[in-house]
């Protein structure tokens, strides 16, 4: 077992270094998360096994957790939500200058897996992890799955208090931006 704290700056582990029996990472270290994509709060928390299939090509099962932090897309509000998935990657990796391995008899049919393919023999752990956090992001951000958002009209959030527009009185994304520039 690898154990990795805070400070490390990158993590490279060649298909060599795996043992037969596979190989467990826990990584501690946060320096890999995607910020600029959306914000963590709290600490990171992954976990890899690593399994070599052949020469050339790794399985890696993970786990990552976290909390994330954002401001949802319908009321605007401040948002931390726990985020943690599990993911699993096959890595190939390309003979030299040769075109890319397509092996047939791939398992990956009932469940869905991202191959990856690479040109050594070696996996760059922080780079696998912040794109896991990348595909698993959620596409909308919402505080909550029933997030009323703010009225067109008035700007008021309807999650907190219900106002007496009529009509129009559905949620507008620029009449938001609009509150916000007053
Ligand atoms: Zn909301
Ligand atoms: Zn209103």
């Amino acid at each position: 077992m690898v154990s990795l704290a805070k400070g490390a700056v990158f993590l490279r582990i060649t298909f060599d270094e795996i043992p037969d029996s596979g190989l467990r990472v826990n990584i501690t270290d946060q320096s890999w998360f995607p910020d600029r994509e959306i914000n963590h709060s709290g600490p990171v928390t992954a976990s890899l096994f690593l399994e070599r299939i052949g020469i050339r090509r790794v399985l890696a099962t993970g786990r990552i957790e976290t909390q994330i932090f954002f401001n949802c897309d319908r009321c605007l509000e401040e948002t931390i939500q726990p985020f943690g998935f599990d993911f699993q990657t096959d890595l190939e990796a390309n003979e030299k200058g040769g075109a890319p391995v397509i092996e047939k008899d791939h398992s990956c049919k009932e469940n869905e897996m991202d191959v990856i393919y690479i040109d050594e023999p070696a996996v760059e752990v922080f780079d696998m992890l912040e794109q896991q956090v990348i595909l698993a992001m959620p596409r909308k951000r919402l505080c909550s799955e029933g997030c009323k958002g703010l009225c067109g009209t008035c700007g008021k959030n309807r999650n907190v208090e219900e106002c007496r527009c009529t009509g129009e009185n559905k949620y507008s994304p620029f009449s938001a931006l609009e509150k916000l520039k007053q």
